[in-house]
């Protein structure tokens, strides 16, 4: 049986190591610290998903993802445990069947995938259609089944940071993929049917039209005004106290101007140059650990429950997907919540016509944001390292 190495430290400096194995269906996992050096069972069938395909909705000029497989995956949310008839044992979990092994943080393919490295050749219909291409993974922050962004450890912080940053390395590179979320969805309020702390990465060959929005949006910017729309937004956002949250040196962190729903954060790069997580310092993943911690203490502290959101991670698209040089790489927030038991639906207005319809002043909930920020900036943390992810086969340097 190998050990392998957990850490080595230089500088603070710490390495994780990587691992990459793959599942009796085919599906890849990566494991990242240390592992036992344990198999995957190769006995399960291969994943079949001849319906999954793309439509061209031809009024939006936009492409559905028509997905049925993901209807069979699980809707009662698992308990680590005490499984029962009502509550299964969380998949999760180590010993579940995606890590049958213990681990400390992994990426595996997602068992109900919408898209797919070889997708199907799609159906010939009467409207337009394309194969499902790209990747979804799903990412583990820790073995452990309960926790947020927030109450990780230092080194697991770290390390979530690290696992994205080399996933985000990897799929950009694959010259069939434009764009890469990397996201989050928490609580049952979103329709989150897992507890364990875990995130998602889809990887897609075409710019879904928020991310076509958002390449157009500082393309119109850079022809009018000259400048960079993010930093120019970075430039406005630092002069707007009334909707700052809590200080950071490379990300402004904050409620957006205009934003959808009632506790919108975002967290933006300062730096010009900042498109992807792959572009960040290790003094920027640093801040942007930190960052991300410090929303999701705040969510949590402002009704005394941790509140739901989605988390979506916006990185510049590749170069041919259109002028992405003005990008910043952003962490966004969407919390459903408009009060402490109450929720903001979406609505006709908002999903019919686009208008969404804030019903709070940002200002407002920024304020009540920041005074929780404020009331619990004594919390100290233990440092955040810096990781550097290391594949296996990988020689450590001497000393190390
Ligand atoms: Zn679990
Ligand atoms: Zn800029």
């Amino acid at each position: 049986m190998t050990t392998f190495r957990k850490f080595a430290y230089t500088y603070r400096m710490e390495r994780l190591a990587r691992r990459e194995l793959t599942h009796g269906d085919g599906r890849r996992l990566f494991l990242y610290g240390a592992n036992d050096g344990a198999t995957l069972p190769q006995d399960a069938p291969g994943g079949a998903w001849p319906a999954l395909h793309l439509r061209h909705d031809a009024l939006r000029d936009r492409w559905v993802a028509i997905s049925p497989a993901r209807n069979t995956r699980p809707q009662t949310a698992p308990t680590a445990q005490t499984p029962s008839d009502e509550t299964p044992p969380c998949p999760l979990c180590v010993g579940g069947p995606e890590l049958p092994f213990p681990y400390e943080a992994a990426v595996f393919e997602n068992r109900f995938p919408t898209l797919l490295a070889s997708p199907p050749t799609p159906p010939t219909l009467e409207g337009a259609t394309a194969p499902s291409r790209g990747r979804c993974e799903v990412v583990l922050y820790t073995p452990t089944h309960t926790g947020s962004l927030a109450t990780l450890s230092a080194e697991e912080l770290a390390r979530v940071v690290a696992i994205w940053t080399d996933r985000s390395a990897e799929l950009f590179a694959a010259p069939d993929l434009q764009a890469v979320l990397v996201f989050e969805n928490r609580g049952e309020d979103v329709g989150a049917t897992l507890s364990h702390p875990h995130g998602q990465i889809y990887a897609l060959d075409h710019l879904p039209i928020h991310l076509r929005e958002r390449v157009d949006a500082i393309a119109a910017h850079r022809d009018t005004t000259g400048t960079c729309l993010h930093c120019d937004i970075v430039a406005t956002d630092a002069d707007a106290p009334g909707r700052h949250l809590v200080d950071n040196p490379s990300f402004t962190v904050g409620v957006p101007f205009a934003p959808d729903w009632p506790y919108e954060v975002h967290v933006r790069a300062r730096r010009h140059g900042a498109r992807r997580l792959t572009d960040l310092t290790t003094a920027e993943r640093r801040d942007l650990a930190a960052a991300l911690r410090d929303v999701v203490h705040v969510y949590d502290q402002l009704f005394d429950t941790p509140m739901a959101y989605l988390m979506a991670c916006h990185q510049a698209p590749r170069a041919d997907a259109g002028p992405v040089d003005d990008w910043h790489l952003s962490f966004e927030f969407l919390p459903p919540n408009r009060g402490p038991d109450k929720l903001k639906v979406r609505a006709t207005v908002e999903t019919a016509a686009g208008l969404f319809i804030n019903d709070t002043v940002p200002e407002t909930s920024a304020a009540q944001l920041r005074e929780v920020a404020t009331r619990t900036a004594g919390v100290t943390h233990a440092p955040i390292p810096d990781v550097e992810v290391v594949p296996e086969g990988t020689t450590a340097p001497a000393g190390t």
